[in-house]
């Protein structure tokens, strides 16, 4: 059984529009559906440890038996870092421009959010633990893929004794693109529901409307650099430097965009974007194995950008000024802040923790853009979600 296009891509322009209507208008109905779109949720989410592991391994096994690693991680990570610098300078010049924090009270004397760890050590020290099953357990993707790509690495330099281990791991990873197959089946219903939920969990058209008025001029301005950067940025490099037309490469991923909006996750959306990515855009397996779980974690395009325009509004409700030095620090935390966020819903907004405190903005701020943080999470969520895309892409133009 094969998700088929057109009629799913019908379905899923149904689901969204369909469930934000619902949630909108009947807030409490809406509400009862929330068990389908969890069970949705729990489906793709139980899928995204397995295909992480073994799509890594995979692909960093054969690139890794072919010499070529260096080469290909070398760049895809450049197209990592120039991406999201482009993205954290839109982000910074929408917000210079619109200023959406001039005449907005600061958020003096709120508790500040509860964050559990935050700051570089804590990146660093999640990139390797000392128990990965633990780390599995709790849902730490970075030490399965950085342990991932150390024992593909091997497993390439092992030679003729590692082939039925590799083979293991590549059929593993069929199977489980069998499973994404069959779950798009249903994905327009766990897209429609949770949309659905979530608007009627934030009250329908009346709550939403109301945590809007308070910070709109933020949320506009969120959403114009979202816009610029996933709607100018991204498609001038997919058609630039991989020769691609994005409007069709864009239509050919709908189903992977709408499921990063409903579930505000790129993990959980992973098995989507790769099942998408390889057969419907034809990118090649290798590169698709290796960019985009690697791009699910560390590749936020839009996390970065929103961080920025986070943090100067926070600084423009203060009526502190950001000069050029601040701006290069915010650009840089920034960047390292969204490598930082887990690919999971509101990760953005704990690791903003870093580039609050490197520019000395009191971290209250926070509680000034938490009331629409999960709406502006999904939005930012399809950007990442997408620039892991084109960058597959990329890297597969590049390495042809
Ligand atoms: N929810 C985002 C993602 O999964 C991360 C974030 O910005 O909070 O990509």
């Amino acid at each position: 059984m094969k998700a088929s296009g057109n009629g799913l891509l019908a379905g899923i322009v149904v689901a969204v529009v369909g469930g934000g209507v619902l949630g909108w208008f009947f807030p409490s109905g809406a509400v009862a559906v929330a068990w389908v779109g969890d069970l949705f949720l729990n489906a793709l989410k139980l899928l995204v440890l397995p295909l992480i592991f073994c799509s890594m391994v995979d692909a960093v096994a054969g690139i890794s038996r072919r010499g070529r690693l260096g080469n290909i991680a070398g760049v895809t990570f450049l197209y990592y870092l120039a991406t999201t610098a482009i993205a954290v300078t839109v982000g910074l010049a929408v917000v210079t421009w619109i200023s959406p924090g001039s005449g907005i009270a600061p958020a003096v004397g709120q508790a500040p959010p509860q964050v559990p760890e935050s700051g570089l050590r804590a990146i660093v020290d999640h990139l390797v633990r000392p128990n990965l099953v633990e780390a599995a357990a709790r849902f730490e993707i970075l030490p399965v893929l950085v342990f991932a790509l150390a024992f593909g690495t091997a497993l390439g330099r092992v030679g003729a004794r590692a082939d039925a281990a590799i083979a293991f791991f590549s059929g593993c990873n069929e199977a489980l693109l069998r499973l994404v197959d069959w779950l798009m089946v249903v994905s327009p219903l766990g897209i429609g529901a949770l949309i659905a939920a979530r608007v009627g969990a934030a009250g329908g058209g009346a709550g939403v409307g109301g945590e809007l008025a308070a910070v709109g001029a933020y949320f506009v301005t969120v959403l114009l650099g979202l816009c610029v950067h996933g709607v100018v940025v991204l498609p001038a490099i997919l058609k630039l430097v991989a020769g691609r037309r994005p409007r069709q490469y864009a239509r050919n991923l709908s189903e992977a965009l709408a499921t990063a909006f409903a579930t505000a996750s790129s993990s959980a959306t992973l098995g989507v974007t790769m099942r998408l990515t390889e057969e419907r855009n034809g990118i090649d397996s290798e590169t698709a194995n290796f960019v985009l779980p690697l791009g699910a974690t560390v590749n936020m395009d839009g996390t970065a950008l929103y961080e920025a325009v986070a943090a100067v509004f926070i600084a423009q409700t203060l009526a502190v000024p950001m000069s050029w030095a601040d701006q290069v620090t915010i650009a840089v935390t920034a960047t390292l802040a969204s490598i930082g966020a887990a690919g999971i819903p509101q990760a953005g907004l704990v690791t903003m923790v870093i580039v609050l405190q490197a520019v000395g903005l009191p971290l209250e701020g926070i509680s000034l853009i938490l009331a629409v943080d999960w709406l502006l999470d999904r939005f930012r969520t399809t950007v990442n979600v997408w620039g892991d895309a084109v960058g597959a892409a990329v890297v597969a133009a590049r390495r042809a």
